[in-house]
């Protein structure tokens, strides 16, 4: 339809038509009037020159073109694709580069609304905050200035939320908020409960921060301690399993809050000298310390599958090529703050992951809902921490370490050489993926077999590629079979699909919880910082099925943990066609 071939931008790459309207909407360069004058290759060679220049800072000699080259065919080959405010802003004016940011929020109004302030600042530059309102002083608490009576940390929330709400209109994009709240806190209940009521809080994902002392007072039935972080004082105590058994239900019920484990994101601290980490990024898979920002991308697996088997030359170029991009991105990003600039450049964190992990299994034919997924899982991030740990030595031999070597976990004669304090990552790639074509994330597929509303209402019946391959070849492709599969999402039980194909082309439904959480175990393992990772149940799931799963989650080592019931909120990002 000429319609749609005069709004989207043109273009050589192999790019779907979902791609380019990502890409128009956010990313391409537009003039006074809003029209595009970029095209995509356009994009990813601003993109790749000026992240190459960084090179010359250590080498005034190097060849810019050819490493600009370089970065230029990881990105367009879709092997590989930086967060994307890099995509949004590198050589542009914003020049901010940075996905993942934590603020520190102390228990005054001055902070708070510093606080305030820096968050509008960053979210209208594509950023992503996270805060821990656990410093602030409980509601009924005293106001000693002004004989007051205090508010408390829920109370402070809603403002950031319609700062959020209100900076969105003109940003590059939706702002997103992390609240963490220390289950120790005096609010912890109401907070827990914060957004059962819809309407409420909706810039905010919620987590609760677990304590080692309060899981193991869950284990054995006990009360446990609440303390006012103004005064320190313990102010009562209250049974562990009454407060679990809330997060239980109410993440039952709406997803939220979600959970991290704030002891071990501590334990995996690699400058404890600095201080300690209170937060994560929006997603939950970046730890941080107040005021440090971190950029991260991801490999696209997909794109690395030879003859059924994984290319480890060509992954180690990539993982190499990637983290020689992300350490420049440090180098050339504009920060939105000066407090932000001297913690970044401390640690010179970048957090390297993966996307298209189901599309790699699919090739390899192997389920994600197999013991074999979580070996491949292992391997292959195995594989990707190590190399990009050998790079980060490399760069740091020719540029040195990072400025906070000296006292971090680092700091020992096997490691003389490291230029990032951590190198990897696991994000959700909500929008990156879409570009690179590939499955989100280490998540399985969400339907075999999906409709997508085309730009002009129109609705499309659309199929993972690799499905509509393996059917044909199996001679067993109509399209009014993947009009059926629309409906039900999943292909598991269909008579008219071979049982061979049943088995690899799983869905997120199709997968139990804990092969869910095995395979988040299995990247945890190889990961510094944290894994996004969505644990999926059936509508019917019980509440105590996500008790367990809580549980399982601390047992295997996990950071924290995200579930969802399907059907238990109103909107849901991804839906299944319905039947008419
Ligand atoms: N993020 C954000 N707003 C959004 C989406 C993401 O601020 O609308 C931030 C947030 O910190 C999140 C991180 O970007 O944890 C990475 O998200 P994702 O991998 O989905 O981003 P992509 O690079 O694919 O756009």
């Amino acid at each position: 339809s000429t319609k749609l071939d005069s709004e989207l931008p043109k273009t050589d790459l192999p790019l779907s038509e979902n791609a380019l309207v990502v890409l128009a909407r956010r990313y391409l360069r537009k003039d006074n009037r809003g029209k595009v004058v970029e095209r995509p290759e356009d994009m990813f060679r601003r993109v790749a020159r000026t992240i190459a220049q960084a090179d010359l800072r250590y080498d005034p000699d190097v060849d810019v073109d050819e490493v600009a080259d370089f970065f230029y065919g990881l990105m367009t080959d879709f092997k590989f694709l930086p967060n994307s405010p890099t995509l949004m802003n590198a050589g542009r004016e914003l020049g901010q580069l940075s996905a993942c940011f934590v603020l520190p929020i102390h228990d005054s109004i001055e902070s708070i609304f510093d606080a305030v302030k820096h968050t509008a600042m960053i979210h209208k530059s594509g950023g992503g905050t996270g805060f821990s309102f656990s410093r602030i002083r409980p509601e009924g608490d005293r106001v000693q200035t002004t004989h007051g009576v205090a508010s408390g940390p829920i109370s402070f929330m809603t403002i950031f939320d319609v700062a959020t709400e209100t900076i969105k209109q003109g940003g590059t994009r939706r702002g997103a908020n992390m609240g963490i709240l220390r289950v120790d806190h005096p609010d912890i209940e109401a907070f827990i409960t914060a957004k059962t009521q819809t309407d409420r809080l909706n810039n905010f994902n919620i987590s609760v921060a677990l304590t080692e002392r309060f899981m193991e007072a869950v284990e054995r039935e006990e009360d446990y301690g609440l303390v006012n972080p103004a005064t320190g004082q313990e102010v009562a105590r209250i049974p562990a399993t009454r407060v679990f058994d809330t997060i239980v239900e109410s993440a039952w019920a709406s997803g939220e809050p979600g959970i991290v484990y704030l002891d071990r994101i501590n334990q995996a601290n690699p400058t404890p000298h600095l201080g300690e980490i209170e937060s994560t990024n929006p997603c939950g898979e970046q730890p941080l310390l107040p005021y440090e920002s971190c950029n991260l991308g991801s490999i696209n697996l997909g794109r690395f599958v030879v003859d059924g088997a994984i290319d480890y030359p060509a992954l180690r170029e990539a993982v190499h090529g990637a983290v020689h991009f992300l350490d420049n991105v440090i180098d050339l990003n504009r920060f939105p703050l000066e407090q932000i600039r001297e913690m970044t450049l401390r640690t010179r964190k970048i957090g390297l992951g993966v996307m298209g992990f189901a599309d790699l299994l699919i090739q390899l034919g192997i389920p994600y809902n197999s013991a074999q997924a979580g070996t491949v899982a292992e391997e292959v991030m195995g594989f990707i921490n190590r190399e990009s740990k050998a790079a980060s030595a490399e760069l740091a031999e020719r540029r040195g370490n990072f400025p906070a070597y000296k006292g971090s976990v680092y700091d020992t004669p096997e490691t003389p050489y490291m230029r990032n304090a951590t190198t990897t990552t696991i994000a959700p790639t909500g929008t990156i993926s879409i570009i690179a074509g590939a499955s989100s994330g280490i998540e399985p597929l969400f339907s075999v077999s999906y409709v997508r509303k085309v730009l002009d209402g129109t609705e499309l019946v659309e199929a993972h590629p690799l499905f509509v391959q393996a059917m044909e070849k199996a001679g067993a492709y109509s399209e009014a079979l993947l009009e059926r599969i629309a409906e039900r999402g999943s292909v598991q039980g269909m008579d008219e699909v071979p049982e061979e194909i049943q088995r690899i082309f799983v869905t997120s439904m199709d997968v139990a919880p804990e092969d869910h959480i095995a395979v988040q175990a299995a990247f945890q393992r190889h990961t510094d910082n944290a894994v996004s990772k969505t644990i999926n149940f059936p509508e019917s799931a019980t509440k105590d099925d996500i008790r367990k799963a809580y549980l399982l989650a601390w047992r295997q080592g996990l950071k924290g943990l995200t579930i969802y019931r399907y059907g238990s909120r109103p909107v849901q990002v991804l839906n299944l066609k319905k039947k008419e």
